[in-house]
C-alpha cells in the first residue's frame, strides 16, 4: 500500500473531484443513452452530500434493449468465436485501460461511496485490473475433456458460453463485485448486461466505456443503471436472459431466484450477506496480532464488507486484554474525510445504511449489550455519513446485533470456554460465509476449519485474498462462487457430444455402443 505522503494531497482531490463529470447514462449497444422514459436520479457522495451526476433510471424498456442488443451480438458470434488468443488481447487491453485510467476510477469510487481515496488507489481498481487480466490469460488455457467411454465412440464434454448473462452488484465495491462477474463471463464468450447499485452508478458506467475503447464489439456489454424493484427485477425476470449472477443482500437474492423461477427458469448464482465469526483461542499465537486483524476486519471499509468479521468469539481468559486492544485501534480510527490520502475510515454509502447501522447500534444497547466503543455519528458539519467504529461487548448468542448482518463498523464480542461450544455458535447464524480461528494448536485448527460451515476459513488470519481461490458462501450467504477457474462454472454450459466409433457406423447407423444405456 502506497504511504499518504506520495500520493496527492487532499487539496488536489478536491480540486480534481470539482473537475469531473462523470456520466450517469447507460450504455447499450455501445451507445451513451438516457432512460427511455426520461427518467432519471440524483447521485449525490456521501462524502458531503456534493450533486455528482444525473442517473439514468433504467426500468422494464432499458433492460428489454439491453438484452436484445447482448443477444444480437452472442447471435452474430462477434465476440463468442472470436479465436481465443484474440479474446484474451481484448480483455488484456481492457485491464491496461483500466489501469491507465486508475486516479479517475479510484475518485470516482471514493466520491461514490465514500471508502478512501488510499483504498480505492490501492485496493479497489489494482484488484479489478488483476481480474480482468487473470480471466483474459485463462481463455487460451483451458482445454475441454473427452470421456473414457472405450474405443466404440468418442464423447467430448465441452464448455460453451450460456448466452447472456445479467449481472447485478452492490455498492460496497462497485469496480471489484463487478469485474469478479464481466471478466469470467466476457471470456467465457457471452454477452452481459451489467445492473450496478443504484448507490454506485458511477465506475460501471465508466468501465462500460473503456471496454468499447479495448475494441470490445458493441453490445457484448451493456450497462444498465437503475433500482432494484425496477431494472434489477426486469433484468432477474428476462425471458431472453439465461443466467443472473448477483451480490447483494440475502432478501435480494431470494427476490432474484423467485424472478428467475417464475420467468425462464434462468440459472442463478448469489453471492450474499456474512455474519462471519472471528473465533480466538485461549492459545492464540499473539494478541496483539490477533487484535489488529480483528479491527481491520471489522472496519476495513467501514465495515461494509460481506466477509466483515463482525462477530468476535473469544475465549473468556483472554477476552479482557484482546478487547482493550481492539478498542484502542478503533480510538485510533477516526472517520475523516475520505480525499484525504491520510484517511483509514471513510463514509457509510448513504443515509439510509446510516440510519440503519445506527438503528443496529440503538438495538444493541436495548438487548443489554455493554457498548465498548464508539457507537455515534460524526463529522455532523461535514454534510456527510459518519459513523464511530463501534464495538459492543457481553453480546449473547440469541441477540439481533450476534445473528443480523449490520454491514457498518459496528462489532458484537460474545465468549466461549471451549472449542466445541465456539463452533457451535460460529454455525448458529442463517449465514455462512467466512469464518476463522486462531490458535497454535494444529488439531484444533483442523478441527475448527472442519465443522465450520463457511465458504472461506481463514487459519491464524483474516480475509486472505486471492483471485485464485474460490470466493462464496454456504447457507444462506449463498451459492455459485466467484473468482478462480470455479467462476466459469456459472457461465458455462456443459455439452456432451458423442460420436459413433464402431464398426457398423456409417449411413443408417446410429445405434452405437452403450446405446440407450443411459435413457432415464
Ligand atoms: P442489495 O441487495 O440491496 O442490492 C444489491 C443489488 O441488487 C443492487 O444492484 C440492487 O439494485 C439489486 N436489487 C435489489 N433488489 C432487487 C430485486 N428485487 N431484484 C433484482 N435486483 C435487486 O444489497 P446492497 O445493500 O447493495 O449490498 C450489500 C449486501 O451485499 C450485503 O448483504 C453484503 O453482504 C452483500 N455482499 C455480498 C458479497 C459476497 O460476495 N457474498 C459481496 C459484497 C456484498
Amino acid at each position: 500500500m502506497p504511504e499518504a505522503a506520495d500520493l496527492p494531497d487532499a487539496a488536489t482531490w478536491h480540486q480534481r473531484a470539482g473537475a469531473l463529470q462523470p456520466s450517469g447514462l447507460a450504455l447499450i449497444n455501445g451507445e451513451c443513452v438516457p432512460a427511455r422514459s426520461g427518467a432519471s436520479f440524483e447521485d449525490r457522495s456521501p462524502i458531503d452530500g456534493r450533486r455528482l451526476a444525473r442517473v439514468a433510471a433504467g426500468d422494464t424498456a432499458d433492460i428489454d434493449a439491453a438484452v436484445a442488443a447482448a443477444r444480437t451480438a452472442f447471435e452474430r458470434r462477434a465476440w463468442a468465436d472470436q479465436p481465443p488468443t484474440r479474446r484474451k488481447r481484448v480483455l488484456l487491453r481492457f485491464a491496461d485501460l483500466v489501469e491507465a485510467a486508475a486516479e479517475e476510477l479510484a475518485l470516482l469510487e471514493t466520491l461514490d461511496v465514500g471508502k478512501p481515496i488510499r483504498d480505492s488507489l490501492s485496493i479497489d481498481v489494482p484488484a479489478t485490473v488483476r481480474c480482468l487480466r487473470w480471466y483474459a490469460e485463462a481463455i487460451d488455457k483451458l482445454y475441454d475433456q473427452i470421456a473414457p467411454t472405450g474405443p466404440e465412440a468418442l464423447a467430448l464434454v465441452t464448455r460453451e458460453p450460456v448466452g447472456v448473462v445479467g449481472a447485478i452488484v452492490p455498492w460496497n465495491f462497485p469496480m471489484i463485485m463487478a469485474a469478479w462477474k464481466i471478466a469470467p463471463a466476457l471470456a467465457a464468450g457471452n454477452s452481459l448486461v451489467l445492473k450496478p447499485s443504484e448507490k454506485s452508478p458511477l465506475t460501471a458506467i465508466r468501465l462500460a466505456q473503456i471496454a468499447l475503447e479495448a475494441d470490445l464489439p458493441a453490445g457484448v456489454f451493456n450497462v444498465v443503471p437503475g433500482e432494484g424493484r425496477t431494472a434489477g427485477a426486469a433484468l432477474a425476470s428476462h425471458m431472453d436472459v439465461d443466467a443472473i449472477a448477483f451480490t447483494g443482500s440475502t432478501a435480494s437474492g431470494k427476490a432474484v431466484m423467485e424472478c428467475a423461477a417464475r420467468s425462464n427458469l434462468k440459472r442463478v448464482s448469489l453471492e450474499c450477506g456474512g455474519k462471519s465469526p472471528n473465533i480466538v483461542l485461549a492459545d492464540c499465537p499473539d494478541l496483539s496480532q490477533v487484535a489488529r486483524a480483528a479491527a481491520a476486519a471489522i472496519f476495513f471499509n467501514q465495515g461494509e464488507m460481506c466477509s466483515a468479521g463482525s462477530r468476535l468469539l473469544v475465549h473468556e481468559s483472554v477476552r479482557e486484554p484482546l478487547l482493550s486492544e481492539i478498542v484502542a485501534i478503533g480510538r485510533g480510527l477516526v472517520p475523516a474525510d475520505p480525499l484525504d490520502p491520510r484517511t483509514r475510515l471513510g463514509a457509510i454509502v448513504d443515509e439510509a445504511q446510516t440510519r440503519r447501522v445506527l438503528e443496529y447500534i440503538d438495538t444493541g444497547v436495548r438487548e443489554g449489550a455493554r457498548l465498548a466503543l464508539g457507537g455515534r455519528r460524526t463529522r455532523p458539519d461535514s454534510g456527510g455519513c459518519y459513523i464511530e467504529p463501534t464495538v459492543f461487548d457481553g453480546v449473547q448468542p440469541r441477540m439481533r446485533i450476534a445473528q443480523e448482518e449490520i454491514f457498518g463498523p459496528v462489532l458484537a464480542t460474545l465468549s466461549f470456554s471451549n472449542l466445541d461450544e465456539a463452533v457451535r455458535m460460529a454455525n448458529n447464524v442463517d449465514y455462512g460465509l467466512a469464518a476463522a480461528v486462531w490458535t497454535r494448536d494444529i488439531n484444533a485448527a483442523h478441527r475448527a476449519a472442519r465443522a465450520l460451515r463457511a465458504g472461506m476459513v481463514y487459519v491464524n488470519c483474516y480475509d486472505a485474498d486471492d483471485i485464485t481461490v474460490p470466493f462464496g458462501g454456504y447457507k444462506q450467504s449463498g451459492f455459485g462462487r466467484d473468482k478462480s477457474l470455479h467462476a466459469f462454472d456459472k457461465y458455462t454450459e456443459l455439452k456432451t457430444t458423442w460420436i459413433d466409433l464402431s464398426a457398423s457406423a456409417g449411413p443408417g447407423a446410429g445405434a452405437g455402443p452403450g446405446a440407450g444405456a443411459g435413457r432415464t
